[in-house]
């Protein structure tokens, strides 16, 4: 089976009939990356950046930190694509270095883009950080918990300053870079055809859609008999959002847990979802059920 697998290495995602689907990785640690190498995936379609915070201790991790994993990452993958998102903080991801205060209900919190645009100086180092790492291979980056077109506008007024200051100082960095937004909130689904025209790309966070659309805690074990993650509501959604995002000729990606459920990959691909993106470990069995498609 194994050996199977590997075999898919250097093919293309391509179905029987011919539709072509990119298969990226997540990751969330530093030491994914070697995984995703090994995967032979199409690039990082989702780099969940909260770990450098969450394991930095008391500490929020510094600029050249933050800078050194995500040029690593860049380098590793050479021309492949590697999407930052910037932290996710709130909600099931606490870090210590950072005093959220309590939510009643985290999931719904202080959290993502919220905490971004509140706690400016964080964010700013943390794009200074992306910045930079982008002269150095194939970068983009991409914000989470997008509810509102005026969050997108805010987040990327703040890139631009943060572009003009490494100008002024001479620092290179990908003047192009592009960015993504996640669609993750009902909101986000609902307003997808104007956050279309905000962003470069586009990449729905299943997991976090899920639970909002549902009314239901993903962290809640109890909640598992009536968690359907196959509810007839959410792939609605998902065909909506692959449309709008369509009208405006830019690309749709799913990265959420779904993307790896092999009963739904044909749905997907017919839904005209452009990229599927994984746990590393992931990548090469989606390949294989593509190739099996008719
Ligand atoms: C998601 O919500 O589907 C997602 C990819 O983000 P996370 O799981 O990190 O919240
Ligand atoms: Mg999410």
């Amino acid at each position: 089976q194994v050996q199977n697998l590997e075999r898919l290495k250097g093919k293309e995602n391509i179905t029987q009939s011919g539709q072509k689907i990119d298969v990226c990785a997540n990751i969330g640690t530093r030491e994914d990356i070697e995984n995703v190498l090994r995967s032979d995936a199409g690039g990082i379609g989702l780099f969940r950046s909260e770990f450098l915070y969450i394991e930095n201790g008391t500490k929020l991790p510094t600029e050249e930190q933050q800078f050194q994993v995500y040029r690593l990452a860049a380098e590793a993958m050479g021309t492949k694509k590697v999407v930052i998102r910037t932290a996710d903080l709130g909600g099931e991801k606490q870090a210590e270095c950072l005093e959220l205060g309590e939510d009643r209900n985290p999931e719904i919190g202080y959290r993502g883009i919220r905490v971004s645009l509140d706690k400016d100086e964080i964010f700013k180092t943390q794009l200074r950080a992306i910045l930079r790492a982008s002269a150095y291979g194939n970068m983009s980056v991409m914000f989470p918990m997008i509810t509102d077109v005026e969050e997108v506008k805010q987040a990327k007024l703040i890139l631009e300053k943060i572009k003009n200051e490494l100008k002024d100082e001479k620092i290179p960095f990908n003047e192009e870079i592009k960015i993504g937004v996640m669609i993750e909130t009902p909101a986000a689904v609902m307003i997808s055809g104007e956050l279309a025209r905000e962003a470069d790309f586009f990449s729905i966070g299943t997991n976090d859609l899920t639970q909002l659309t549902l009314g239901m805690d993903r962290t809640n074990s109890r909640l598992e008999r009536f968690y359907n993650t196959h509810h007839p509501a959410l792939l609605k959604m998902i065909r909506i959002i692959a449309n709008n995002i369509h009208l405006e000729g830019k690309k749709i990606a799913l990265c959420g847990d779904l993307a790896a459920d092999l009963s739904l990959t044909e749905k997907f691909i017919q839904m005209g979802i452009d990229e599927l993106s994984v746990a590393p470990n992931q990548v090469l069995a989606l390949r294989k059920k593509i190739r099996e498609i008719q």
